[in-house]
Formats: structure tokens, sequence, C-alpha cells
């Protein structure tokens, strides 16, 4: 790259990356000694294909729900405007092996679910725009190469 950006991902040769895989895209450090660490979850292989909106917008309140219960201090889980990942953020974990494994135990959640949580007009910014059978696909295509996610680069 040319020049270095502000934003972690526009430094990321995204032709480069071999998708899905759980990538640490940073670390911020607080004054009092707080991490956060940041991780680009990527499900789809950039430039190439993407996620349809309401299959994602469904696994996002999915997982954003869900991984709550297997880890005590998820900060954010948001999609990606791209459509082919998400970004997840956890204060005081660095234990990179810590969060595939709640994130594996989430996705096993999607794949069991039998409802969107919070679909519905109060609750959410476009209730119409929901999948749970898409969401429950990505969730399995995701959890199906586990093996796969510590590798980022193509060899
Ligand atoms: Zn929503």
């Amino acid at each position: 790259m040319v020049e270095k950006m502000n934003v972690e991902s526009f430094n990321l040769d995204h032709t480069k990356v071999k998708a899905p895989y759980v990538r640490l895209a940073g670390v911020i450090k607080g004054n009092n000694g707080d991490e956060i660490h940041k991780y680009d979850i990527r499900l789809k292989q950039p430039n190439k294909e993407h996620m349809k909106m309401p299959a994602l917008h469904s696994l996002e309140h999915l997982m954003a729900e869900k991984i709550r219960n297997h880890h005590d201090h998820v900060v954010d889980l948001s999609p990606m405007g791209c459509q082919t990942g998400f970004y997840l953020s956890v204060i005081n974990d660095d234990n990179y092996d810590n969060i595939l494994g709640a994130l594996e135990k989430t996705l096993r959640d999607v794949i069991q679910a039998d409802e969107v949580p919070a679909c519905n007009e109060i609750q959410c910014g476009w209730a119409a725009s929901h999948s749970l059978e898409g969401a429950k696909e990505l969730a399995e295509e995701l959890l199906a190469k586990r093996n796969e996610w510590k590798e980022v680069f193509a060899e």
C-alpha cells in the first residue's frame, strides 16, 4: 500500500487474504491498563462473494445476542459494510483461542435457533430484512471450515 491510513483494514491487502478466517485487527490500550482486542471475522472472500443482506442481518442479531452467553467481555459485534464479514471487539481478553472457542459455540447456537432475536420494528431498524435460514446457512458454512480460521493469508 502506498500511504498508511488511519483505519487498520484500509492497510490490509484484501487480495491476499483467504476467507474464511479470524484475524486480530488491532489492540487499543486504555490509560488504566484495559485492553480492547478487535477481530476481523471474515466469512466471504473479498471482491468475490458477499453475504446477502437479510442473512447477514439475522446472523448479526443472532451472534450479537448469543456470543454474550459465551464471553463476558464483548464490547461489540457488527457487520462490515462490504458484507464479507463482522468485527468483534472484546475487552481484557488477549487469548485468540478463547475467542475462537466462543465464536464456535455461538455459531452452534445459531444453527439451533428457532427465531431471530429482536427482529421487530420496536427492537430493530429494518425488521423486514431478515432471514433465519440464511443466517443458519452462513453459520454452517463457517463452522464447516473451523480448521481454517487461523489461516488468514493464502499461501
Ligand atoms: Zn436489526
